[in-house]
């Protein structure tokens, strides 16, 4: 893991902060979740990190991209966790996927997070959370004056429509975590709630 962790910091690959990751896998186990859907596996990093929480956990991850489908694979392979591990190249935005799961883990383009979470909601299981990372994005997201650029811009005003989407949610009910990149919590409310 630390090879993939230097990896990721020399080539630039935005892979989950690592108390990001620690609390993910923490709640992971404390939720004794079983079966996670990912959109954005990268180079396969956090799927392979949820994957060693215990034999039992399956991660489906999707990744759009060739170059870093192709690495993840080998990087999943050289840890003996295929068996626990489905990886699909193919653009989230389009995917079918068959099945229910008690997570799912939103981390890949971040203007997308709603049409993401609207998307594959229904594949939650009853008690199933969504979690999402970056809502922080390098804290851009509470600092607008260190934004750089104008895609900086662009990221940074989608995932505020994002926050004010999950806040206004009636389905969910949304927690914040200011840990790594900050990531969010939605649970369903209950139908008594
Ligand atoms: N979860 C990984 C990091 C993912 S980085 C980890 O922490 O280890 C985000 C990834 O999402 C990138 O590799 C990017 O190629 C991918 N991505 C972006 N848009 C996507 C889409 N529409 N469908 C699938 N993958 C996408
Ligand atoms: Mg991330």
């Amino acid at each position: 893991m630390n090879e993939i962790e230097e990896y990721a910091k020399i080539n630039r690959i935005p892979i989950m902060q690592k108390d990001g990751i620690e609390y993910l896998c923490q709640y992971i186990k404390d939720n004794n979740i079983k079966s996670i859907l990912e959109i954005g596996s990268a180079i396969g990093y956090s799927s392979m990190k949820m994957a060693l929480v215990s034999d039992d956990v399956h991660v489906t991850t999707i990744e759009k991209d060739i170059d870093r489908y192709n690495i993840a694979v080998c990087n999943i392979m050289k840890n003996n966790l295929d068996g626990q591990i489905t990886i699909i190249n193919d653009d989230a935005c389009n995917t079918t996927i068959n099945g229910k799961f008690d997570l799912i883990f939103i981390d890949a383009a971040k203007g997308k997070n709603t049409l993401f979470f609207n998307k594959y909601k229904d594949n939650l299981n009853k008690n199933g959370v969504i979690i999402t990372d970056n809502l922080s994005f390098h804290g851009l997201v509470e600092n607008p004056s260190l934004i750089k650029t104008k895609n900086q811009r662009g990221i940074v005003n989608k995932i505020k429509d994002y926050i004010i989407f999950l806040d206004n949610n009636n389905e969910f009910i949304t927690t914040y975590i200011p840990l790594g990149d900050t990531i969010s919590i939605s649970k369903r409310r209950d139908d008594d709630e």
